[in-house]
């Protein structure tokens, strides 16, 4: 069973134009420091992350640090943040059988799955109380540290 948290957010409506279906997406506040809504590689589903506060964020960093390390590069800011989003969702449960991938942002439809939305069809933002999975680590929590390092690894292409 998922864990839900109650959020508030600024929400907006776009249309596929594929399928012309309606999808609602959500914004959260620019203030919310450290808080993050990730979405699944397919785009379709929202989870909720504070990084600050996540368990594993640090440790995939380091070890992202470290197999550069050892191939003796270090790496700038902006590379390790890159890099860092895109492999997180390698620590993170699946959300609705999807993988997390923290290092792209496009929404997709939720009926034929076309990322092709259109936000021009209305300019009305609103607040809305949404409730949407948290991020967990039930899996990566399982494995050794050589295993994380591998999954790191291969997700980097190295
Ligand atoms: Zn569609």
């Amino acid at each position: 069973m998922e864990n839900l948290i109650t959020l508030k957010v600024r929400a907006a409506e776009g249309m596929c134009r594929v399928c012309g279906t309606i999808r609602e997406v959500y914004y959260l506040n620019d203030s919310s420091y450290g808080e993050r809504l990730l979405l699944t590689s397919d785009g379709k589903y929202y989870a909720y992350v504070n990084l600050f506060k996540d368990e594993v964020y640090d440790e995939v960093e380091l070890i992202i640090k470290d197999i550069f390390c050892v191939k003796g590069k270090k790496l700038s800011l902006k590379e390790s943040a890159d890099y860092l989003n895109l492999t997180f969702g390698v620590a993170c449960d699946d959300i609705n059988y999807q993988v997390i991938d923290a290092s792209k942002n496009i929404k997709s439809c939720l009926n034929c799955g076309s990322k092709d939305l259109d936000f021009e069809i209305s300019n009305n933002e609103y607040v809305k109380q949404v409730e949407v999975p948290l991020i967990t680590h039930f899996k990566w929590k399982e494995l050794e540290k050589e295993e994380k390092k591998k999954l790191i690894a291969k997700k980097l292409n190295l």
